[in-house]
């Protein structure tokens, strides 16, 4: 079997050591990547430690891969060598349960199965990206568009379709009416995304000093969650004034 060089934990906790993992010989439907850039997310620091007692090690991490194809199995139509390409945190599922058929693989009745720290269902243990190549399941693997750097990119195959799934399914959009709740982690990109649908942002925060940040990244409003009179102003759309600049809830 094909072997790269990676990041690996033995054993849950202990520090990140370079190493040497297996890759899967090509199947007929996979597509193998070399790997350019992986963010790590909170899920990578929960799984490291076995927080959830649900990891499998050793434990490579890294789910928010891109990196530029450089093989491809016999019956993969959609990439061909050279292609830039992502992996998000899924890389199997049965395919064929209701869920599967109706697009909503994260509720596969067989079980999903990870990018990372997860047994597959051939029983090997999944290796996530802080490695130099993988292989993965041509369904689970996203074209990056030229235009979008392959490191910038990678957030948005987790952090990023962890926010936009939900403003998509919403609606979010002209018109519509958009607040996140926090800054960090996945809110601030949650600001981003909604403002880019053309929704009108506001920012639910208990730190005021994220409010320059939001409203920099798109957000129209900002409310202090400490403060009662910004929360019921925040009940009621708010739409920006152009001659005044952002208008301020409770003012
Ligand atoms: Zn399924
Ligand atoms: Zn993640």
């Amino acid at each position: 079997m094909p072997s790269t060089l990676a990041l690996s934990m033995p054993s849950p906790g202990a520090p990140l050591a370079p190493a040497t993992i297996e890759r899967r010989a090509l199947r007929d439907d996979d597509v193998r990547i070399q790997i350019a850039f992986t963010g790590l997310c909170h899920t990578d620091l929960l799984l490291a430690p076995n927080a959830w007692g649900i990891a499998s090690f050793p434990l490579v991490p890294g789910h928010e891969i891109t990196g530029i194809v450089t093989e491809v199995g016999a019956n993969v139509t959609k990439f061909s060598v050279g292609d830039r390409v992502g992996v998000g945190i899924m890389v199997n599922c049965c395919g064929v349960c209701a869920n599967c058929q109706s697009g909503n693989e994260n509720y596969c009745t067989k079980g999903y199965v990870w990018s990372f720290g997860w047994r597959d269902y051939d029983g090997t243990i999944t290796f996530g990206g802080l490695s130099q190549s993988i292989v993965v399941r041509e369904p689970f693997v996203f074209r990056i568009p030229g235009d979008l750097g392959l490191d910038v990119a990678a957030s948005v195959l987790c952090a990023g379709v962890t926010m936009y799934a939900p403003l998509k399914h919403w609606h979010a959009g002209p018109g519509t009416s958009v607040a996140i709740v926090g800054m960090g982690g996945l809110g601030h990109v949650g600001v981003k995304i909604a403002a880019a649908m053309g929704a009108e942002v506001t920012m639910l925060s208990r730190s005021p000093g994220k409010k320059d940040d939001a409203l920099r990244f798109g957000a129209v409003s900002y409310a202090d969650t400490t403060d009662p009179r910004h929360v019921r102003r925040a009940r009621q759309p708010v739409r920006p004034d152009h001659q005044h600049g952002v208008r301020e809830p409770g003012h």
